[in-house]
């Protein structure tokens, strides 16, 4: 097992600059990711430079929620016993239409509803001790 701080068996994300804004923003039912002011380019969180021109002038910025499946799994077997009771669950890449992929459960369509292009937007449903958590749902 790995070592990870939990809330009542919830794996909690290991925070730091670059991800604690987006994090904080979900409690806020915002999708806040990083953004190049240099050239204009919208980043997953996580970033410390921009992948398009190099800058390390990264900002946060909110980004509209809309977005769609680029790429999808379902899980049939749990790697974490905080996900046992919940398989088969699916994880899916979402491209936000700023351009930034994000990974976040599809909720509110059956799994073998899923496919690439399906549009999405953002809802916020709450994990563990009230940690908020940034999902998307059909459009
Ligand atoms: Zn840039």
């Amino acid at each position: 097992m790995y070592d990870i701080t939990r809330i009542k068996g919830w794996p909690m994300p290991v925070l730091n600059e670059l991800n604690q804004p987006h994090f904080d923003a979900m409690g806020e039912g915002k999708v806040l990711v990083q953004h190049c002011p240099d050239c204009d380019t919208w980043l997953a969180p996580g970033a410390f430079v921009c992948e398009n021109c190099g800058s390390t002038a990264i900002t946060w910025r909110q980004a509209s929620g809309r977005g769609e499946i680029y790429s999808y799994v379902v899980m049939h077997r749990s790697f974490d016993p905080a996900f046992e009771g919940l398989v088969p669950y699916n994880v899916c890449l979402i491209e936000l239409e700023e351009g930034p992929r994000l990974l976040a459960n599809v909720v509110g369509i059956a799994n073998d509803r899923l496919a690439v292009g399906q549009p999405v937007r953002a809802v916020f449903e709450t994990a563990g001790e009230g940690l908020p958590l940034l999902k998307f749902a059909p459009a």
